[in-house]
């Protein structure tokens, strides 16, 4: 799972090099470089490795294009036909929002906000498009067999310009068919009720080993009434795309580090070629117990966020390698795991007795591709599969160089002097936050994901779509009870005792205030890490109220946090820890519905509007995402390989337009 975003309210160290982080920005978006600092000092072979998996890496694109939306590979196409070939006027104010709309597409991998899931609104009129789009050769344009370039704009007009038509890719709202209700392309032709129903009857309770049934393939109701499922495998579903991911993945295979790396490289292909679910838990176990390699990757159908339901996994790659001086402090943490687990304010019934292997690692990121490219995450905690990571640990990793970019390119952007309540609040986080907010990621992936368990019986899914935010919560609970204990100081990883305030405040600040920064007015908290924080904010502020641990105050009309009682709001944060595991162990689903609809969804308007006002005369984009960095291998005059080459010159839109290029065999219609 996806375990940690960057929050708004990144630091913004007085630090500075002379690399360029910050490039180009359009509508809510920032785009980033980040520098893949130590790959000149990495051998050949590892060089070479990570080259070929990079290229493995960048042919799932289009997969997760055709998961989040069935018509986003036509879109996609026909507006890159009109964007390179279109002859009339670039300079119009059509064609400008064209571009920025398919600026968009490429950064969500889609027609909706990679965040809010919402559909676009296009800022180009429908006359245009069409008038654009019958201006160029029609060989360009992804027309399906007999298909009349009148034709595809008929169909595809709707998908862009018309608001209730496929209006989320992922809708949480209770009440309606979630299947129904969401655009996302898992399922085809059935009901939230029939697809339910259908995963039910293959669940055996007993079974302690079960696969992550409908992972992947997409759920389909056949015109006569059957209900199949079509593998995501390279001879079915996705097949052409899958087919080049297994090409790079065994020409990286000779490089692999270790015997035990070639052997999780077979395995993943044996996996892509059968689509047989057993064989992915097999993976995941070699990939779990490979930890020697300094080189490591993450290449498949991983992340659950995309079906309301939380059963089909979008398709994602990073490729990455150890950062081994800021991997010494997540090694201190993993190795005091079993004293963590003990400690915490969980009833004992609810406890690891035996915390297995969790391999806690900061990296540094050589590529990102599918559902983490260009918006991405600086923690990942995997495998997913509960009974794999009770039975064989999980590995877990935070992205230095990721954070590095986003802390660099923030440096001086005014953020902290509007929304924080004063200068000591201000100095608190100048002088720790760089070390609290690290930290906080660390506690997050390396113990609190890996902590608890389920009582025997109890189904892991039975949270539902509650189930994400409260997972989230847990791990960010433990961080935050943990960050304030004696052990960090005596473990030599905070400086003092008073650090961990700063990121209490922030976490406030950001779980009650600015976090809605990232939300159009008029709408609910919809993503899991933000119904997450939203939770533990505002539970702590509810029951801290009587003895004012926690106050909103007002200054000139601007809303503030103020924190009054760090020691108590520790304890409040200990209790809901304690609350929530219950939730998750017992698999309690009318408690975390009540805890999540209660505390986690809903927005006072006027806040938020005061927010956003606030946030807009600072000028920042509210997300931002990365270009990746180009890798080029350098040959002798025999063709063998003598060196690899990372630039970092390649411009956002050049990137997506290479990519779509190069990158690119799936068809238009994935049936
Ligand atoms: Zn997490």
């Amino acid at each position: 799972m996806i375990t940690a975003f960057m929050t708004t309210s990144a630091a913004a160290p007085a630090k500075t090099d002379d690399f360029q982080y910050a490039n180009e920005r359009f509508a809510d978006l920032q785009m980033l470089r980040y520098k893949v600092e130590g790959f000149e000092n990495l051998s050949l072979r590892q060089k070479t490795l990570i080259y070929y998996l990079s290229e493995a890496a960048l042919w799932g694109r289009d997969i997760l294009f055709d998961q989040n939306g069935k018509y986003n590979l036509r879109v996609r196409r026909t507006l890159e036909a009109v964007y390179t070939d279109y002859a009339g006027n670039r300079d119009s104010e059509d064609f400008k929002a064209m571009e920025v709309y398919l600026k968009r597409v490429w950064f969500s991998n889609g027609i909706h906000h990679h965040y809010g899931c919402e559909k676009f609104v296009p800022g180009f009129s429908e006359d245009f498009f069409r008038a654009a789009v019958k201006s160029i050769d029609s060989a360009r344009l992804p027309l399906a067999d007999g298909q009349t370039t009148e034709g595809l704009l008929d169909e595809l007009c709707p998908v862009i310009f018309r608001p209730d038509v496929l209006a989320k890719r992922v809708n949480l709202a209770g009440g309606a068919d979630l299947i129904k209700t969401s655009a996302s392309n898992y399922y085809e032709n059935v009901s939230q009720e029939e697809a339910e129903e259908y995963y039910a009857s293959m669940k055996n309770l007993d079974d302690p080993h079960p696969v992550m049934y409908g992972m992947n393939s997409r759920l389909v109701k056949t015109p006569d009434g059957q209900i199949i499922e079509k593998k995501w495998t390279s001879g079915g579903l996705y097949g052409e795309a899958i087919k080049k991911i297994v090409g790079f993945l065994n020409l990286a295979r000779p490089y692999a580090e270790d015997e035990k790396q070639k052997e999780v490289i077979d395995k993943l292909v044996e996996y892509y070629t059968t689509g047989d679910l057993k064989t992915f838990d097999e993976y995941s176990i070699l990939w779990v117990q490979n930890t020697e390699p300094l080189v490591d990757f993450v290449n498949g159908f991983i992340e659950c966020y995309g079906d309301p339901l939380g059963l089909k996994c979008s398709w994602e790659s990073i490729v990455n390698f150890k950062n081994l001086e800021a991997t010494k402090r997540t090694e201190i943490l993993s190795g005091n795991a079993q004293w963590f687990e003990d400690h915490s304010p969980v009833a004992d019934e609810f406890k690891k007795e035996e915390v297995k292997g969790i391999t806690a690692k900061v990296i540094n990121a050589a590529i990102l591709g599918g559902d983490l490219y260009p918006s991405t995450a600086i923690g990942i905690n995997l495998p997913n599969s509960d009974w794999v990571r009770k039975e064989h640990g999980s590995k877990s990793v935070t992205i230095g160089n990721l954070t590095e970019a986003y802390n660099r390119s923030a440096v001086g952007n005014g953020f902290r002097e509007e929304f924080v309540w004063s200068k000591k609040e201000v100095e608190l986080m100048d002088k720790y936050a760089d070390v609290t907010d690290d930290l906080h990621t660390d506690l997050h992936e390396c113990l609190g994901h890996g902590s608890g368990k389920l009582l025997p019986g109890v189904d892991p899914d039975s949270l539902k779509a509650y189930g994400s935010t409260i997972e989230e919560a847990r791990a960010d609970l433990f961080a935050l009870y943990y960050l304030a204990d004696k052990k960090m100081t005596e473990l030599g990883l905070v400086p003092d005792a008073e650090a961990y305030k700063a990121q209490y405040y922030s976490y406030m600040m950001n779980g009650l205030l600015t976090q809605l920064v990232r939300i159009t007015p008029g709408n609910d908290i919809e993503e899991a890490h933000m119904r997450n924080r939203a939770v533990i904010a505002r539970w702590v502020y509810e029951q801290g109220k009587k003895d004012k641990v926690v106050e909103l105050v007002k200054r000139e009309g601007k809303t503030f946090v103020k924190v009054n009682d760090y020691k108590k709001l520790r304890e409040l944060f200990g209790a809901l820890l304690s609350e929530v595991q219950r939730i998750k162990s017992t698999g309690d689903f009318s408690a975390a519905r009540d805890l999540v609809e209660n505390y986690g969804v809903k927005i006072d308007g006027e806040l938020h509007k005061e927010i956003l006002e606030r946030y807009r005369h600072l000028d920042i984009a509210p997300y931002k995402g990365f270009i990746n960095p180009v890798y080029t291998v350098v040959k002798d005059g025999n063709g063998t390989i003598v060196d690899v080459k990372v630039d970092y010159t390649e411009g956002y839109a050049e990137q997506m337009l290479r990519y779509s290029r190069d990158y690119s065999v799936l068809p238009s219609v994935n049936e």
